[in-house]
């Protein structure tokens, strides 16, 4: 009957478009997903041909074992070797902003390309001033995540973020303690600790990484997946992090192996969701990176706002609200700034209240 009305209304002439307030979305959850530094170059087009070829500036020690899983002849297979589930699966459900070559464009707003103020810039949809630097400062501007969790009267656990790096501790809330937040090499308490979980919580202090503050993907997939079953979280957030450290570290291989892991996390996340009544044909996905980098095989391991390449972004929104467009081929521009405002239209919340300065949502999200 509803969906009746607002078609009826939808065709009146000079009717107009509807307000956020009155429109009725089918979206009853979303699960917000961030991948740290993965270019447009690999998630349009798989592995890249300059630095599949020159190993001793990509650091690919196994040239012929990483050809083997990721060489493709066309731009085309090779981003369905690299993410299989994203473009045969996702992708088809929803739509893939950001593809340059087809004149799709998305970058972020801030002027430093790097971590903390792109994600401080799509938990808040604006440029956070203050957020000049990765130092762990608890954001300045309530973020999305608590204002859901507000205006919803949610309990704290059931706005949740589980992440790779450590300091989305503080990114993902103005105030301590009011989300739940595990990030970091750090120990799911004991209240939500399920037997599924055990293994991952345990294996993260003793499977480290080359980087005190990143743990490994995996561990974080695997509590994220656990916490998804046992928690029903109506908003959850996961950020995968290796992607950027790797690429840090000159090894493309591996900046590959972990874009895999992304793909196959999603797969995970999705498989979930869909078995489950409570999240199945209600529940958007909106998955982006915080930041590009450089295009060449001498820049391609960093980020900053004098690398040409590390404001270039994409954004992919899939679920029941999204039209079914895959890649978008349009003259359309967006910023991760928009990213706030789409989450709270999936639930009919208003992003001016939220913020005054907050970024529109991004109109291709919705039918
Ligand atoms: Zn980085």
């Amino acid at each position: 009957m509803a969906l009746m009305w607002l078609v009826v209304v939808g065709l009146l002439p000079g009717s107009g478009r509807l307000s956020p307030a009155a429109e009725k979305l089918v979206t009853e959850y979303v699960v917000l997903v961030t991948i740290d530094g993965l270019r447009n170059e690999e998630l349009f087009g798989g592995a890249d041909p300059k630095l599949v070829n020159d190993p001793k500036r990509s650091g690919v020690e196994d040239q012929a074992r990483l050809k083997k899983q990721y060489w493709r002849e066309t731009a085309q297979a090779r981003r369905e070797a690299l993410l299989p589930f994203f473009w045969g699966t996702l992708a088809k459900q929803g739509v893939v902003l950001g593809n340059r070559e087809l004149k799709s464009f998305v970058d972020v707003s801030n002027p430093h390309h790097f971590s903390y103020p792109g994600y401080a810039e799509i938990l808040t949809g604006q440029p956070q001033e203050a957020i000049k630097s990765n130092k762990a400062v608890h954001s300045p501007h309530e973020t999305v995540l608590e204002y859901v969790r507000r205006k919803l009267k949610l309990p704290a656990e059931k706005v949740a973020a589980v992440c790779s790096w450590s300091v989305f501790n503080q990114i993902t809330s103005k105030v301590d303690g009011s989300i739940f937040c595990n990030a970091g090499f750090e120990a799911i308490p004991a209240k939500y600790l399920t037997p599924g979980m055990r293994s991952a919580n345990a294996a993260q202090f003793k499977l480290t990484t080359p980087w005190d503050t990143v743990r490994h993907d995996w561990v974080t997939l695997s509590i994220a997946n656990e916490y998804l079953k046992s928690q029903q979280p109506k908003l959850f957030y996961v950020a995968l992090a290796e992607t950027d450290d790797w690429g840090h570290e000159r090894r493309y291989d591996r900046v590959l192996q972990a874009a895999n892991f992304f793909d196959e996390s999603l797969r995970t996340l999705w498989t979930t969701l869909q078995a489950s009544p409570r999240y199945r044909g209600k529940t958007s996905l909106v998955i982006l990176t915080d930041h590009g980098r450089g295009h060449t095989v001498d820049n391609w391991i960093s980020h900053t706002s004098k690398i040409q390449g590390s404001a270039e972004i994409w954004i992919a929104v899939i679920g029941p609200d999204t039209p079914n467009r895959g890649e978008t081929k349009s003259m359309g521009s967006y910023t991760q700034s928009q990213v706030a405002a789409t989450i709270l239209r999936f639930y009919g919340l208003d992003h001016r209240e939220f913020n005054p300065d907050c970024a529109e949502p991004i109109s291709e999200a919705f039918r």
